[in-house]
């Protein structure tokens, strides 16, 4: 049986600026159907790996493959029109003059009249904006028009769709629907998606696979589940969550901390390590009047700890507390509401099967 081909394959991209690497050897494969999020920090390298791909910037090295053939490399160029790559920019722009159905039209090259307008009115229709048919873009706000442009990238059915935080303009509460809304569009038209954001949130809703870029390089690649429960080291999970860290040295495979020793397999002794963990993991318990937790709540590893403050959240409460041992801070979050005084003393744990352990760099 022969290896699907991918619907679009980068290999070791590379770009340059006043001689910073700013992509550093990215590679990529997406099949159709598949979405792919570019999750960075500003200034990571995203949007030119997606300028490369649509054509509108030139690598220095590196080669660009559709369906298994070749696209570009430094010396072969299909120009971005020929790439029937579909591209939604955060500066999308519509024509100023063309009403909205010639603007969602303006791609559809093939097809009978009636066909085109067929195809407009059922792309409107799903973002909600088919009443606007016949306006024109200055009527609309900013929000619609983007949905507009949406529309309008969506519209040709292309195999393989670029888009660079398309939603960041719209408000939350219609943001979730939208990007819902065009991600069953793009799956039922079996479209390959390399999708760029900044935002975690936004990439574990839409990415079948996320791609982590630090410094112009994919550092980490897999499922959301797998990216966000085995992060590679410190950053990573710093990018998706607070973190709490914990600095120890290892002896004998094992880091002594006020939480109790964990393991740190295969780490030379002497070794500092960083313990990494999320505000969530963290369990409080009460005090007895000076007597520490209650026995039983505990694993024996308690670190006793005073509130600092505490805030409702929503959905959470935080509680940042200061640490006796050394006077660090540390979060934790509570479901629902649990706002203690500050001052109150507590004992924390921390779920051990939900830290991460990195030797320091
Ligand atoms: P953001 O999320 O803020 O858009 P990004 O990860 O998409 O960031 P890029 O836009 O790819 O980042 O930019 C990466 C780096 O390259 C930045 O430091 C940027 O200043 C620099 N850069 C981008 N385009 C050019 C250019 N034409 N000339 C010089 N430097 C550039």
């Amino acid at each position: 049986m022969t290896a699907p081909v991918p619907r679009l394959e980068i290999k070791d991209l590379r770009r340059t600026y006043e001689g910073r690497p700013v992509v550093d050897g990215v590679s990529l494969q997406i099949m159709p159907g598949q979405v792919t999020c570019l999750l960075g920090p500003s200034g990571c390298g995203k949007s030119t790996t997606l300028r490369m791909i649509a054509g509108v910037e030139m690598q220095d090295s590196g080669t660009i493959n559709v369906d298994g053939k070749l696209i570009c490399d430094t010396v072969f160029r299909v120009p971005p029109e020929r790439r029937e790559i579909g591209l939604m920019f955060q500066d999308f722009a519509l024509f100023p003059h063309l009403s909205v159905a010639d603007n969602v039209g303006f791609g559809l090259k093939t097809g009978t009249k009636a066909e085109k307008r067929k195809r407009i009115e059922e792309l409107l229709e799903r973002v909600d904006l088919k009443r606007f048919i016949d306006g024109y873009p200055h009527q609309l706000s900013g929000g619609e028009q983007q949905r507009v442009a949406l529309a309008r990238a969506l519209a040709p059915r292309p195999q393989i769709m670029l888009m660079d935080e398309p939603f960041s303009g719209l408000d939350n509460r219609l943001r979730d629907g939208i990007r819902d809304e065009t991600l069953s569009i793009l799956k039922e038209e079996d479209t390959a998606v390399l999708l760029v954001t900044h935002e975690p949130d936004e990439a574990m809703r839409m990415a079948d696979e996320i791609a982590l870029m630090r410094n112009g390089k994919i550092v980490q690649q897999g499922a959301p589940y797998n990216v966000y429960t085995r992060p590679i080291d410190r950053a990573s999970v710093a990018f998706f969550s607070d973190a709490n860290v914990l600095r120890a040295s290892v002896s004998g495979a094992l880091a002594q901390t006020p939480f109790g020793r964990f393991l740190a397999p295969g780490v030379p002794d002497g070794t500092a390590v960083d313990i990494v963990f999320r505000p969530q993991h963290v369990r409080i318990d009460f005090d007895r009047g000076g007597k520490g937790p209650a026995p039983t709540a505990t694993d024996g590893a308690a670190a006793r700890a005073v509130v600092e403050r505490a805030r409702f959240m929503g959905n959470e409460s935080l509680v940042e507390f200061r640490m006796d041992h050394d006077g660090s801070m540390l979060k934790a979050t509570v479901p629902n509401v649990f706002l203690p005084q500050p001052g109150a003393v507590m004992w924390l744990t921390i779920r051990r099967d939900k830290c991460f352990v990195f030797p320091v760099a």
